[in-house]
């Protein structure tokens, strides 16, 4: 029996995630302008890494045991934890990226995915943009949810809602979920990215959290490859991640890891974020 640390920040504290949020935000842009065939995602990492430390923060994946990097970088079959290395990626790759940044002790948290052009296999690419639109289109979906909710678990329904309103037979990940996140990137509670019983904690001012629909083209069967650490799945099927880490305040809500505060993702949604007062 532990102290349990509070779900629910003060308005400082969730002011004091606004600027890891951006660092981890910079840090993905970083990686997005270089991304490219013939670059390996070794050099994704560094890129991502240099934004993070020129800016006085830490990478916080770099404080997970075991692990090393500042980003991890899955590509095609895999979907989440992929480690960076001499892999040169290569056109029609799609390639998700996770980074985030602790700044004065606190964290942010945030994916993408990105589909490398190619012109010689135009099905393929168009596809795998399909699979990441649509997993990029739940994340809002579930940030949307949460500006409304009574409960954390409208969130993981309003994902699997958007999911199945794109007539794709997508599956999405179960055993990888979203978390609280503060003074540690991991918190209490999980964030489910599909309908679940129980209704979880409730949402209201000073929740923190990071949401991360995990979807793939095919089964959401995974395994964990032989690197102890890489999610792929078992049918091969490509898979795609995207993420943002995102505050409950007094006046709504605020995506943390997106410098507009989500106003471009959010406004299909009739939802407009408020900065934290
Ligand atoms: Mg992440
Ligand atoms: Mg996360």
């Amino acid at each position: 029996m532990g102290f349990r640390r509070s779900l629910y920040k003060t308005p400082a504290q969730l002011r004091a995630m606004v600027e890891p949020g951006l660092i981890t935000a910079a840090a993905l842009d970083a990686v997005r302008a270089i991304i490219a065939p013939g670059v390996t995602t070794l050099e994704l990492d560094a890129a991502a890494s240099a934004v993070i430390t020129g800016r006085g923060a830490i990478s916080n994946f770099q404080m997970v045991r075991g692990y090393r990097h500042t980003i991890c970088s899955s590509v095609n079959q895999q979907v989440v934890h992929g480690i960076p290395g001499e892999r040169v990626l290569e056109p029609g790759d799609i390639v998700s990226i996770d980074a985030g940044a602790e700044y004065k002790g606190w964290n942010g948290d945030s994916a993408i995915t990105i589909v490398i052009p190619d012109p010689s296999r135009p099905e393929l690419v168009s596809a795998r943009e399909e699979l990441s639109r649509v997993t990029e289109r739940s994340l809002w979906a579930g940030i949307a949810a949460l500006a409304t909710a009574s409960h954390v678990a409208e969130v993981g329904a309003a994902i699997q809602r958007s999911i199945e309103a794109s007539g794709q037979r997508y599956g999405i990940l179960r055993e990888y979920v979203g978390h609280g996140i503060g003074r540690k990137m991991h918190e209490s509670p999980s964030v489910f990215n599909y309908r679940v019983p129980e209704q979880g904690p409730e949402v209201r001012p000073g929740l923190a959290l990071a949401i991360e629909p995990m979807v793939v083209a095919g089964s959401e069967v995974t395994f964990v490859e032989d690197d102890d650490w890489t999610v792929s799945t078992v049918d091969g099927s490509a898979g795609s991640h995207w993420e943002h880490s995102v505050a409950v305040h007094d006046g709504g809500i605020w995506v943390l890891t997106a410098p507009d505060g989500g106003a471009a993702g959010l406004a299909p949604f009739g939802v407009v974020p408020q900065q934290i007062g």
